[in-house]
């Protein structure tokens, strides 16, 4: 079996490691345009941060780590066309002279283009550049941006017959409650979250959090993230047995606060209706 994979990124090299282990009788080519496979490209906020020494430690794997798992790299090599009929790829190498590589399977791991924001002076022919002293900047400082499942409006174009509706709220990263006092914890960051459920289910459809670097931003998407997985009801979130600890967490977490937002503003009032069960 000869195995082609176009992509020497995150998606063609781990296709092309997990082929090899799965059976390491398989022939696998990557394709790759450039000469850098596997590259952490997520890396490279860092390097320009200089938290990194130099650009060749943002490599994964060295070219040798990866021939030696038995795969075969193509470097400088621009895939043009396929020929399904013949089961073919043809490829362009740095010397220019085309030619055909046969296939038993093949892989397209070529990444995405970035998304520009549809307006009109910054897309499009005649849209503002650097030449006109205008330049397209998203600086973060020290936000951490998370998202997992589906936004509203994307929830709606699924056509899933899902309702979604959403409740924003903004829990703190940690706090300690003592009754009748003033919620007390030195250093605590407020972390700005959108809760999608679907009203008819109450099943959890999305989350989208923003928070400072050490509000471990990280850690709650992936609880949304694991709640979406096992198709669980945002109420269900309030049954997690998270951890807690003062200067980390609340007893309930930003998370479950998050939810029981959600459950207050668009289940609650159907489950003191008696419309659904709480
Ligand atoms: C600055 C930056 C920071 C990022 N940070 C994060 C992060 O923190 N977390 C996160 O989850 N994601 C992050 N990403 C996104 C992440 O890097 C991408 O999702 C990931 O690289 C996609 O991998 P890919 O293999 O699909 O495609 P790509 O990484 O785009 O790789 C495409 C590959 O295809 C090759 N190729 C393309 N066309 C051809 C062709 N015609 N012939 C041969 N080869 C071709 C290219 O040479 C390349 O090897 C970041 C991206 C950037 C740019």
């Amino acid at each position: 079996m000869h195995l082609v994979v176009i992509g020497g990124s995150d998606a063609g090299i781990s296709t092309a490691l997990r082929a090899r282990e799965l059976d390491p009788s398989a022939e696998v080519t990557v394709v790759v345009a450039d000469a850098y496979p596997n590259f952490s490209i997520c890396g490279i906020p860092m390097l320009i941060g200089q938290e990194v020494g130099h650009w060749t430690d943002l490599a994964h794997r060295t070219r040798a780590d990866l021939e030696a798992t038995g795969m075969r790299l193509e470097l400088d090599t621009l895939a043009t066309r396929v020929d399904a009929a013949a089961q073919e790829l043809w490829v362009r190498p740095a010397d220019g002279v085309e030619r055909a590589i046969g296939y038993d399977e093949l892989v397209v791991g070529t990444g995405a283009v970035p998304l520009r924001p549809p307006i009109e002076v910054f897309d499009g022919p005649g849209a503002l550049g650097p030449q006109d002293g205008v330049h397209l900047l998203l600086r973060v400082f020290d936000l951490v941006v998370g998202r997992t499942g589906l936004r509203q409006h994307e929830a709606i174009a699924a056509g899933r017959g899902w309702c979604p509706v959403t409740t924003q709220s903004s829990p703190d990263d940690h706090k300690v409650y003592y009754p009748g006092a003033t919620p007390i914890y030195p250093g605590a960051t407020p972390i700005e979250m959108r809760v999608t459920g679907d009203r008819d289910t109450g099943r959890l459809l999305g989350a989208q959090l923003v928070g400072r670097l050490g509000a471990e931003v990280a850690k709650r998407v992936d609880t949304f993230a694991l709640v979406l997985l096992h198709g669980m009801r945002v109420a269900e979130m309030d049954e997690l047995d998270l951890s807690y600890t003062p200067p980390l967490g609340s007893l309930w977490d930003a998370v479950q606060v998050a939810a029981q937002a959600w459950v207050r503003e668009h289940e609650l009032p159907a489950v003191r209706r008696g419309l659904v069960r709480a």
